[in-house]
């Protein structure tokens, strides 16, 4: 298969000058260096070669960054601003990330890989649309009064909750749409009142920076929103076991999300934590396949796979199998591939030469255990971390291809015989993140439904992540949600008063 090449020539010049800046940590609205004043090099996955430096943060900038989130969720020109002023203000911050929408996909492109109009047109259109919606509630945060009359003999009350800010929200974000990620946590915690430590991930910290750098731009008073780059042993655990932190909403592995929750437990923090997923793609035999077969490969093969909601497990009623499985292989087959900021990229590397093994290792694994590659199948030879688009069929229900994550551009396609099967098999594996369903029968799709353990069901498209609609994972996926009414929750404390009045 074949990759274009990169050509840095596109950059617009905010990108530009932007990468030439030198970047620094964003800490009560200044730009300072890092304490120990390391450094780490920012890779573009599309050419092996470091684009950006940027600074290493340690426990001691995490103090810093704490303590400056503390001053300034009590100082009254964020605590005691108007919820309506709260609101504009996360108006004017979209107006300005809009405003640079083009330069922010094409850091996407050179930080994560994905193409520059997906970034632009997709992800920074999510954090537009995420940040638009939260700016809704600040208005819209009340508590209730509760009629418990005359709780006591003699004594009569006056009830009622508030919601107050949860306090200082430390986000530990991804690689892999880094952009759209921090803002599901930072736009609910403005909206709630909150203060925010971010710390991105060490693959991809260059949106964030530049995210800040528009906050700034935006008005966002000093302490309100801090940026701290760095290494998850370093700067992450720190801003977990910070005892200023009130509440740690984590994306990521697995893995680390049971890290941070054992290390949260002892200063007993109000943790969230949106892990990974394994998700299901129920095709019944009455599905319109020639619909369905390009918008289940959009979903596996979008962002090279990289995607926590990728319909990486497709299971195919017997009666359509066959003719399933070629049309999918065939969009697979059809994908250009190449670097990011090339405008006719329709996939990118992988984030990493590292991910790239790893992926690769999952389908090797794959084909030793029986599964046949019908599309992809191998990397690509020369400078960037591309894996082919890869539909292996009829792997073993119980190897690690079906049963892990492996968090790239390979779909396992197994048929089924009734829904039964099909409930079973999408509930066989230990995650719960998203589910798909394709198929005509109404009540056929009602009764799958409820049987699917997922915090998500998506019936007959692609995935959509809506600012309104919550997305959070049942079993290993996680514990509460991002977005929504429930995201808004989860950014506050619930408060009883009593009052006697008499
Ligand atoms: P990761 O868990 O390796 O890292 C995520 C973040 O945690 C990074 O910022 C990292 O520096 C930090 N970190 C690592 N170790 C830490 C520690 N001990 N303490 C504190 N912080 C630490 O995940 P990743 O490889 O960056 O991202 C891919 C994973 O994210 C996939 O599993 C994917 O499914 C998941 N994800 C989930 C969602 C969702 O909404 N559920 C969305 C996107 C990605």
């Amino acid at each position: 298969m074949n990759v274009m090449a990169n050509d840095m020539s596109r950059l617009v010049s905010g990108a530009r000058s932007f990468l030439e800046r030198d970047q620094k940590l964003l800490i009560d609205g200044e730009w300072v260096e890092s304490a120990g004043g390391d450094t780490f090099d920012v890779i573009d996955p599309s050419s092996g070669e470091a684009v950006a430096k940027a600074p290493r943060g340690n426990a001691d900038d995490i103090d810093r960054a704490v303590r400056a989130a503390a001053e300034a969720l009590n100082d009254p020109a964020w605590r005691d601003m108007q919820p309506s002023d709260r609101e504009r203000l996360m108006h004017r911050f979209a107006d300005v990330i809009e405003a640079h929408a083009e330069e922010l996909g094409q850091m996407e492109a050179l930080d994560v890989g994905m193409p520059s109009l997906i970034g632009q047109h997709a992800e920074v259109g999510n954090v537009l649309a995420t940040l638009r919606y939260m700016a809704g509630w600040p208005t819209k945060i009340t508590g209730e009064t509760i009629d418990i009359g005359n709780a006591l003999p003699e004594k009569r009350f006056f009830a009622y909750t508030a919601r107050e800010p949860v306090g200082v929200v430390g986000a530990i974000v991804p690689w892999n749409v880094p952009l759209m990620i921090a803002m599901w946590k930072i736009a609910p915690a403005l909206a709630a009142g909150c203060t925010i430590v971010l710390k991105p991930s060490e693959v991809t910290p260059l949106g964030a920076l530049r995210l800040g750098e528009l906050a700034l731009d935006a008005g966002v008073p000093p302490g309100v929103i801090n940026i701290v780059t760095g290494f998850g042993a370093e700067a992450g655990e720190a801003l977990v076991a910070h005892p200023g932190v009130a509440k740690i909403s984590f994306t990521g592995s697995v893995a680390t999300g049971k890290a941070i929750n054992k290390l949260a437990t002892d200063t007993l923090k109000n943790v969230t934590l949106e892990l990974g997923g394994k998700s299901p793609v129920v095709l019944l035999d009455d599905a319109d396949v020639d619909r369905a077969a390009p918008a289940i490969a959009r979903g596996i093969f979008g962002n090279s796979g990289q995607v926590c909601v990728a319909g990486s497990r497709l299971y195919v009623q017997s009666g359509v199998f066959d003719r399933t499985v070629e049309r999918l292989a065939k969009e697979a087959r059809s994908l250009k591939l190449g670097p990011g900021l090339h405008p006719e990229s329709q996939m990118g590397p992988l984030v990493s030469a590292q991910h790239r093994d790893r992926v690769m290792g999952y389908i090797e694994a794959g084909l030793n255990e029986g599964g046949e590659a019908v599309a992809g199948g191998k990397s690509v030879d020369g400078p960037g971390y591309y894996v082919e688009p890869t539909v292996l069929v009829r792997p073993p229900q119980s190897s690690a291809v079906v049963q892990e994550e492996i968090f790239g551009p390979v779909i396992t396609a197994i048929p089924f015989d009734g829904p039964e099967d099909a409930a079973r098999f999408a509930n066989d594996t230990s995650y719960g993140l998203a589910s798909y369903v394709w198929g005509s029968d109404v009540q056929r799709i009602h009764q799958l439904i409820p049987r699917i353990r997922a915090g998500s069901v998506f019936v007959n498209t692609s995935p959509f992540p809506h600012p309104a609609m919550p997305l959070g994972g049942y079993k290993q996926s996680g514990i509460g949600k991002d977005l929504g009414e429930e995201a808004i929750r989860h950014y506050t404390e619930l408060k009883s008063v009593m009052i006697g009045l008499n």
